[in-house]
């Protein structure tokens, strides 16, 4: 597991989340730890995304409360959580460049040109696409895509990384190379992590630890190897048995 300094801790507390009748999360307790990889894991439906969006600050919360770094954030709007968010569809914008793309959200943040375009280069160096900026998202490959998606989520420096489901769009030969360069790069900027799957082996390859979810509820949370060895319960025990 990476310890780290730099990492941010999140606390939930019985997180609540209803979509009318649907109870999309259900008292939901979770603590995530500083620069920890944790992998969010659950059939489709459980409630996986609307945990991310609860994080990002999209959906409010019908009950309950979310610290990040000891901060009460349940209100607060998303721009002003300094988090991250990769989508699984790379929502680049079509009409606009890399680079430009990369340097959008330090341009909502109000920072000037010649400083948006240095930074936003930077993180492109970061996802190995630095000789990418002046293309077109069309031009580049489902992967590199990704890549540029991953670039313009680290380019304001934040605290904590959501990605939901960042890879299940890519072919399998792309996908495993994607998990080794999400982890090498969570790894050198020492970064907490929450990662959507619904593919057991990849949140056992990626993860410190993994949390999975069914009906919006907590079924257990563990090392990634203990939940192997001893799933907490029927639900557990099947979900992960099916990899094999
Ligand atoms: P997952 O990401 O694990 O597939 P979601 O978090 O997307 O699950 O959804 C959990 C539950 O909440 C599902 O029953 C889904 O239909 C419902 N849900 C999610 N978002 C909305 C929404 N915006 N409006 C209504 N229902 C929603
Ligand atoms: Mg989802």
């Amino acid at each position: 597991m990476t310890l780290t300094q730099r990492g941010t801790g999140i606390e939930i507390r019985g997180l609540r989340k209803a979509f009318g009748q649907v109870t999309a999360i259900d008292h939901l307790d979770l603590d995530i730890h500083p620069g920890e990889f944790l992998a969010l894991l659950g059939p489709s439906g459980s409630g996986k995304s609307t945990v991310l969006m609860a994080l990002a600050g999209f959906e409010p919360p019908t009950g309950g409360t979310i610290r990040i770094d000891g901060e009460d954030c349940t209100h607060v709007p998303p721009h002003r959580r300094n988090i991250g968010m990769v989508f699984q569809h790379y929502t680049l914008f079509p009409h606009m460049s890399v680079l430009d793309n990369v340097a959008f959200p330090l341009r909502m943040r109000g920072v000037a040109k010649e400083e948006r375009r240095a930074r936003a280069a930077a993180a492109l160096e970061t996802v190995r696409l630095g000789a990418f900026g002046d293309r077109l998202p069309k031009q580049l490959s489902g992967g590199q895509q990704q890549r540029v998606a991953i670039a313009r989520a680290i380019v304001y420096n934040p605290r904590v990384l959501l990605m939901d489901e960042p890879l299940s769009a890519l072919d399998k030969n792309l996908r495993e190379e994607m998990q080794i360069e999400i982890k090498r790069l969570q790894e050198s900027l020492g970064i907490t992590v929450v990662f959507v799957t619904h593919d057991q082996g990849e949140a056992l390859t990626m993860a410190d630890r993994v949390a999975i979810l069914q009906s919006g509820r907590l079924q257990q949370i563990s090392p990634a190897r203990e939940l192997y060895e001893r799933p907490a319960n029927l639900f557990a025990a099947g979900f992960i048995g099916e990899m094999n």
